[in-house]
């Protein structure tokens, strides 16, 4: 199964990624935390992505390519993954394709996080990552807009988008994911 989890930053898909990754017994990438980690790291990878991921711009699709194609290259993810925070652009949904095709795997389900924007803010106030401070947090939220919200329209083209809303517990949430998937 590939799942792709998608929504806006803040909307919960990393904490739902891992619980789902868990429950289901598959691997979980999210594109966010191999560039933290490649930039602590200081791989090439990540000097190049630092300057984006600290200002809250997407990070160059060629850039993400290169990580996602290292990670999905893995032995767990020859059957199936979850994705968070990957595509965020059509470039990357295009890329995703490709990578998917070539391994004969197709997108299962998208599922979209709804949450509202006061809340998204309240909530990555309180987590308080580096790139969680309230002027890159609405930086993060204009690219969303901008560039990976008209993904939407593209999945639901494909038949494969359902909204799920996002506020609530955690627990709660992921029951309404899990209805979905069952
Ligand atoms: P959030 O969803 O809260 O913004 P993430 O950990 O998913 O947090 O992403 C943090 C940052 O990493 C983004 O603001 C962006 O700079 C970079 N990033 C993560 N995934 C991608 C991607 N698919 N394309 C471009 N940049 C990305």
């Amino acid at each position: 199964m590939i799942l792709v989890l998608f929504g806006a930053p803040g909307v919960g898909k990393g904490t739902q990624a891992a619980i789902l990754a868990e429950k289901l017994g598959v691997a979980h990438l999210s594109t966010g935390d191999a560039f933290r980690a490649a930039i602590k790291n200081q791989t090439e990878v990540g000097m190049v992505a630092k300057e984006y991921v600290d200002s809250g711009k997407l990070v160059p699709d060629d850039v993400v390519a290169r990580i996602v194609e290292e990670a999905m290259g893995g032995e767990q993810f020859a059957t199936g993954c979850i994705l968070d925070g990957f595509p965020r652009t059509r470039a990357q949904a295009d890329a995703l394709d490709g990578l998917l095709s070539a391994k004969g795997l197709s997108i299962s389900k998208v599922i979209n996080l709804e949450v509202d924007d006061e809340t998204i803010i309240g909530r990555l106030l309180q987590r308080g990552r580096a790139d969680d401070q309230e002027d890159i947090i609405r930086n993060r939220l204009n690219v969303y807009n901008a560039e990976t919200a008209p993904l939407l329209e593209y999945y639901t083209g494909k038949g494969l988008l359902t909204s799920v809303n996002g506020i609530g517990e955690v627990d709660e949430v992921n029951q309404r994911v899990l209805a979905i998937l069952s």
